[in-house]
Formats: structure tokens, C-alpha cells, sequence
């Protein structure tokens, strides 16, 4: 890019008008319009079906093959009456994205008419020529049968794109042999498998009347936008999704100037396109505000269903690039799309309840006295201790690693904050027996206009990465670009683990004479003596943490993705998923191969990048103006005047020791004899990583250095500043 392409997109951004807001409608009148919905199934199905899939809904079974073909035909009269041609049964591979198939309701008929037709059978099951989904070696080439299958659980829907209608219909992968190639499946066998345990203790408990437990969940996704004009003319941002080079801006967050400002009137249009489509799909988007760094924003829907939550979730991701799009910005889910400024998360908000017992993690005013609550939050706790490697390992991801552990996103050790009350009733447990909580209390601000208002007993710790938050578990270290799958997976299935453990330990106890409440006291202590090292309450962040969450209390520091993901071939992970019935050993050693090949492919394309940006437009650009310089300063030398040569010198210093390293990194990338794929992740996080830093700190210390004039990519000011 030269200097006038750099000066053009400039004027071009500042000169760019907010596209026209759309006049905004009645919440009620947008809502769930493109989504098949009980109600709309109830309005067309005759009552016996419609009654069997409700049941179906409900309580997460098969839907009855008898009744598909009612349902199919009522679906596609809806979807063709809002003008759909095609449908799609969409599903969710192993990498992060979201797959379609689209087949046309075109039926061509003996004498050559056509009429639209969509049966029972196509609504429950497709065949995706899926053979080119990474699969880990489940499926050879020759035996590439994947099959998709309707997600009941999960309501169909149109999607409305300028090219035309589409029906889509929530799916699971499988595949010929039966094994899950998507994330979906395990995320629906983890949450029956927590079903099945909860249920248990809850009956244990002496609750006779309990409706299926289902696990929730809210994600906070954080993203950037950055203008097209800018984003278009770094190649890194278009292939790899972050900026591989950029000397950071002179100002950059400290002012905390953007964090919950007014929203840019450009953004907010496109907030508002945002929320519509979400509307209409049924996605309830609550919350929106400016984040801590310039340029980044975060929405947050209200909480749902796990499972539709994770589609939801997949739906939002989709939502936000493409209505980017039209608003003249891309939108960047990277974990860390800019270098020495805050990354983006998503914070898993997750609960368990029913609704016979309401929610399960909630505390109520009197914590120590609720058994019910203290097992199910104790199960989490054991749970995040004995696993606490798993946790990290669902988070691990080439991109994730940037911004894990540094000082703005939760640490790689995984410990859970409970808050000053919980903690205090949980040492009560382990000292003997909980006999008091903490009380909310209220906070008089002391000034007689404003109300007094009641404080949560428990503050925040936004240096946790797995913290308790009134009512819920919040999952901090997932990165904004991953699927909410993966951590809901481990999450159902370690308190399903944890669940089944009481539920066996409480029926142990109580046969041999304990009453209910001994034997709850009992069980609750024992974890607690075994499983409190994963309480902490302090600054995540510190030095002390790191040293003494390590060599005090033996949790596991895992640094970087090639030292987390071992950890799901490890034998008491490959057990614990096949013991919930999640996952067979056969599928997580594939999930294995797939994200180690995720991981290794990604930096391998960041590594290339660096080398031809280093070599085609930095070293270029650099040389020029140094030419430039040298001329200049022998050209002046010829009349008389010296000027100082120390600018040149530092150029050419600068040039040599990049293209050096450059030269090193070509050679390193030219290895490929690797034994397993565990040593090829160490040597791309020990060896190649390393060398595209170094790389890249040369390249910034040229950004300082060459005339502004010179300089051919947008810069960290312009893409994050100018608005
Ligand atoms: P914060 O940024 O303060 O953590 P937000 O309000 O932005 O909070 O997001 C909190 C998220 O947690 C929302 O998606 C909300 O719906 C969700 N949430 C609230 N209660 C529960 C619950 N019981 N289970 C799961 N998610 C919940
Ligand atoms: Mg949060």
C-alpha cells in the first residue's frame, strides 16, 4: 500500500456516513419472526402430533418417525411462505465454524412440472458429502459417509441473506460408524449425562416430583471492528484475523476513555442491524457497551437452554461478520487482534436447574443452611479441581494463547473464586459443620436523594478464570472465536462426574444409618478436605499466585496450547469421558488430532505471513527510505554540511537483524519430521512463535523509525483511532 493509498483510506473512513438506521420496531413484532416456533407448530399440526414432538421438546428424545412427515410439511409451507427455496441442515464441525447443505425443495415430477417437496424423512436425516470436515482420522477417504441429523431440541429457522431464504435446521454430525464428528453431540450427551446425575441427588435429597435438569447458559462475546478501508489492506488481518505487525499507538487504553462510552453513532447502527436479525431469529441480545480497548465492543444475550444457547452462540458470530460487512467495518473475533492491547473473551456464564427445583446454584439468603445448593456448588468445585487441566485444555487454541495469562485475561492455572460469603461457609464445612452466612447487607450512600441500595454479599474477582457469580459459574477463559461448546461439554460432564460421585457417596452413607443430613455434612466435608486447594480468592494475576498455585497447591500451569492439549489423551480424561458417556476414547483421540492440526496449520500461516509482509512489504519499504536518507545525506556531504548519520545507521541495523531473523525462521519452518503431532505443537510454541516475535520487534522498531510517508500498511493509531 503506498503512502496515498494509507492518506485516501483515511479521508475515506472519516468521510463515511453511518448507513441510515433502519426505523426501529416493536420488540413483540420482531420477535421469533423467522424462527419455526412451538406456538407456530402448534397452530399447524393437527393436535396429536403437535402434542408428541412437545413431549419430544421437552424432555430431549427421539422424535417419533410418524410424526416427521406432519412436521416437515407444516415447515416447509412456513418456510416457503416467507419465501424460501432452499433448506439446509446446518451443523457444527470441529473447527469453530458453523456448516451448511443446501438442497432445493424442487421435486421434478413424471411430466416434467415441479412441485416443492420436503418429507419427513430429508427433515430427520441428510448426507452431507462431508469427507473434507477434519475428522482425526475417523473416517478415511474412502469411507467418507457423514450423516446430519435434526436437533429437535433446537427450533428451525430461516435465514435471510440479499441472495435469497433458506431453511435451516439444527443438526448433529455423525458419522457411517456412529461417531460424533461435530460439537454438538457430545454438548447433548454431556447435558443428559448431568440430567441423569442431578436427578439422582436431587431425589436423594427427597424430592419426589423432578423435571429434567438442563444446563443454561449466557455468553459475553467481545469483539472489534475495524473500518474495511484498513482492515482490507493488512493481510494480516484478512488471512490470519490479527495483526502480525504494528508498533503500538502512542495512546493506547490507559485513559479507559472508551470503555462503557457513548457508543459511536457508525457502531451503533450497526448494533441496532445486529439485534434486529438476532430478534427475528430469537437470539434475546440484552446487553451492549463499549469494552476496555478502542475499537472493542461486547453483546451479550440473555441466558438459555445450553444447547440453543451453543447455536445461538454460532448464529451471533455469523450476525456480526456479515452485517459488518454491510457497514463498511470487519469484524475481528480474534483473541488478540492487537498487541499490547486488552483481548477479546467470552465469558461462559453457566447454571444447572429444572423446573421443579428452580435453579440449582443459586444460593438463597442463607447459603449454610441449604443443602441442596452447597452439593451442587461443592460438585463444581471438585469437578474444577480434579479436572482443572480439561478446563484449560477446551480453551486451548493457537489465537487463545495470546491473551491467556497475560495481565488483562484470566491466568492459564485454572482455580475458582467464590466470593468472601460462599468462602467462609465452605471453611465453616470444612472446620465441621456451616452454621452461618454472611448477610447481604445494604450500602447507605449517605446522601438523602439516593436510595439505599442492597449489596451482594460476594464481590467480583476479575482475575478468576472460573468464577462464581451469585448464580452461576462464569467460564472467563474462553476466547471470544470459539465455540461455547467445548467448555459447556466439560463443564456438564465434570458435574455429571462430580454428581454420580455424591449421588453413590450420599447412598453409601445413608445405607449404612446415617440420616440425610449427617450424610450430606459428611460428603460435603470430604471434598472440601480434598478439594479446597482450587479456592482462591486473591489477585490471579500475581506472581505469588503462579508460584504458589503451583508448588503449594499442585495445580497444573499450562502455559501454552502444544503443553494443554496432551491433557485429552491423557488416561483419567479419556475415562472420565467415556465413564459420563460423552465421548469414546476413539472420538476424543480424534478431537485431539483435529485441534493439534488446527493448532499447527494456524501458526504455520502466520509464520509465512510473517515471512512474505517481512520480505515484500517491510523490507521494501524500508530500503527505500533509506536509499533515500543515504542519498541525502551524501548529497548534503557534497556541499558541506554534515548531517548526523545515526537515523541511517539505525534503519540499516534495524533491516539487517530483521531480514537475519527472517533467514532463520525460513529454516526453522523447513523442518518436517516430526515423530507426533505433540512434538510438532512444542516446536512451533518453542521454536517458531519465538522467531515470529523476534521478527515482528524488529519490523515494529522500523515502524519508529521510517518516515511515516514510507510506511505501507495502516498503523495501530489509524485502524483503532480514526473513526
Ligand atoms: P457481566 O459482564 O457483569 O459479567 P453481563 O450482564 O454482561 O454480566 O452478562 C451476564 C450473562 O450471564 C448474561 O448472558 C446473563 O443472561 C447470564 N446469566 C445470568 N444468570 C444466569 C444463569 N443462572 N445461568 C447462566 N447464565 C446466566
Ligand atoms: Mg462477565
Amino acid at each position: 500500500m503506498s503512502h496515498e493509498l494509507r492518506v485516501q483510506a483515511i479521508s475515506q473512513v472519516t468521510d463515511r456516513k453511518p448507513l441510515p438506521a433502519k426505523v426501529p420496531q416493536r420488540l413483540e413484532a420482531l420477535w421469533a419472526t423467522d424462527v419455526f416456533t412451538l406456538s407456530k407448530m402448534q397452530a399447524s399440526l393437527p393436535k396429536d402430533v403437535f402434542k408428541s414432538v412437545k413431549h419430544t421438546l421437552q424432555t430431549g428424545g427421539k422424535l417419533d418417525v410418524s410424526v416427521a412427515g406432519a412436521v416437515a410439511a407444516a415447515m416447509k409451507d412456513w418456510a416457503t411462505s416467507k419465501g424460501a427455496l432452499y433448506y439446509a441442515h446446518v451443523f457444527y464441525p470441529l473447527t469453530n465454524a458453523t456448516a451448511e447443505k443446501h438442497d432445493g425443495f424442487v421435486s421434478v415430477q413424471g411430466d416434467g412440472s415441479v412441485i416443492t417437496e420436503f418429507t419427513g424423512k430429508v427433515l430427520v436425516q441428510g448426507e452431507p458429502d462431508g469427507s473434507s470436515f477434519p475428522n482425526g482420522g475417523i473416517r478415511s477417504t474412502p469411507a467418507a459417509r457423514g450423516y446430519t441429523a435434526w436437533d429437535v431440541t433446537s427450533p428451525a429457522y430461516v435465514m435471510e441473506t440479499d441472495n435469497g431464504v433458506t431453511l435451516c435446521i439444527p443438526t448433529v454430525f455423525i458419522s457411517w460408524t456412529g461417531e460424533a464428528l461435530d460439537k454438538k453431540t457430545p454438548l447433548l450427551r454431556s447435558n443428559a449425562a448431568m440430567n441423569k446425575a442431578a436427578t439422582r441427588v436431587l431425589k436423594l435429597l427427597g424430592h419426589t416430583e423432578v423435571a429434567t435438569v438442563n444446563s443454561s447458559c449466557g455468553a459475553e462475546q467481545e469483539y472489534f471492528l475495524v473500518d474495511a478501508h484498513f482492515a482490507h489492506n493488512r493481510p494480516d488481518l484478512l488471512l490470519t484475523g490479527r495483526t502480525l505487525f504494528g508498533k503500538p499507538a502512542a495512546k493506547g487504553q490507559q485513559f479507559d476513555d472508551h470503555y462503557f462510552g457513548a457508543i459511536p453513532e457508525r457502531v451503533q447502527v450497526f448494533m441496532q442491524d445486529v439485534e434486529e436479525k438476532m430478534y427475528r431469529l430469537g437470539i434475546p441480545a440484552k446487553t451492549r457497551h463499549n469494552e476496555v480497548a478502542p475499537g472493542q465492543f461486547e453483546l451479550a444475550p440473555f441466558f438459555e437452554a445450553a444447547n440453543v444457547a451453543s447455536d445461538h452462540q454460532q448464529l451471533t458470530m455469523t450476525i456480526l461478520k456479515n452485517t459488518a460487512k454491510k457497514h463498511g467495518f470487519v469484524c475481528l473475533l480474534h483473541e488478540k487482534p492487537f498487541a499490547g492491547i486488552n483481548g477479546s473473551g467470552k465469558h461462559v456464564n453457566w447454571s444447572v436447574g429444572n423446573s421443579t427445583q428452580g435453579n440449582l446454584l443459586d444460593p438463597g439468603d442463607t447459603p449454610h443452611a441449604n443443602m441442596q445448593f452447597l452439593l451442587f456448588c461443592s460438585a463444581v468445585i471438585r469437578g474444577v479441581h480434579k479436572y482443572g487441566a480439561l478446563l484449560r485444555a477446551v480453551v486451548a487454541t493457537a489465537s487463545n494463547d495470546h491473551r491467556l495469562g497475560a495481565n488483562e485475561a484470566p491466568p492459564a492455572i485454572i482455580s475458582v473464586y467464590l466470593g468472601s460469603q460462599l468462602e467462609k461457609v465452605f471453611e465453616q464445612i470444612s472446620q465441621g459443620q456451616p452454621e452461618s452466612s454472611d448477610h447481604a447487607g445494604v450500602m447507605d450512600l449517605g446522601v438523602d436523594t439516593l436510595p439505599i441500595f442492597p449489596k451482594d454479599p460476594g464481590d467480583r474477582n476479575r482475575t478468576s478464570p472460573f468464577a462464581f457469580t451469585g448464580n452461576r459459574f462464569e467460564f472467563r477463559a474462553v476466547g471470544s472465536g470459539q465455540s461455547v461448546s467445548g467448555p459447556l461439554v466439560a463443564m456438564n460432564t465434570i458435574l455429571a462426574d462430580s454428581l454420580t460421585w455424591i449421588a453413590d457417596a450420599l447412598e453409601g452413607k445413608m445405607t449404612a444409618g446415617a440420616d440425610l443430613k449427617t450424610a450430606v455434612h459428611a460428603v460435603l466435608k470430604e471434598i472440601m478436605d480434598k478439594h479446597s486447594p482450587v479456592v482462591f480468592g486473591g489477585n490471579g494475576y500475581s506472581e505469588e499466585w503462579h508460584k504458589m498455585a503451583v508448588e503449594e497447591r499442585g495445580l497444573a500451569n499450562l502455559r501454552t496450547t502444544a503443553d494443554a492439549l496432551p491433557v485429552l489423551k491423557a488416561d483419567y480424561i479419556e475415562e472420565l469421558f467415556d465413564r459420563v458417556g460423552v465421548l469414546t476414547p476413539v472420538e476424543l483421540e480424534s478431537r485431539f488430532d483435529v485441534y493439534a492440526e488446527q493448532y499447527i496449520q494456524s501458526i504455520e500461516v502466520e509464520a509465512k505471513l510473517v515471512i512474505s509482509m517481512a520480505k515484500t512489504i517491510i523490507y521494501p519499504a524500508a530500503i527505500r527510505y533509506l536509499s533515500e536518507l543515504s542519498s541525502t545525506i551524501a548529497g548534503l556531504k557534497e556541499i558541506g554540511i554534515e548531517l548526523e548519520k545515526e537515523s541511517a545507521e539505525k534503519v540499516a541495523a534495524l533491516v539487517k537483524s530483521m531480514m537475519e531473523v527472517v533467514s532463520k525462521l525460513v529454516a526453522a519452518m523447513g523442518k518436517h519430521d516430526f515423530a507426533t503431532p505433540e512434538e510438532h505443537m512444542q516446536y512451533f510454541a518453542q521454536t517458531i512463535r519465538p522467531l515470529m516475535d523476534k521478527v515482528r520487534e524488529y519490523a515494529d522498531g522500523l515502524e519508529g523509525e521510517v518516515a511515516d510517508d514510507c510506511w505501507p500498511l495502516p498503523t495501530y493509531q489509524e485502524m483503532l483511532f480514526v473513526k
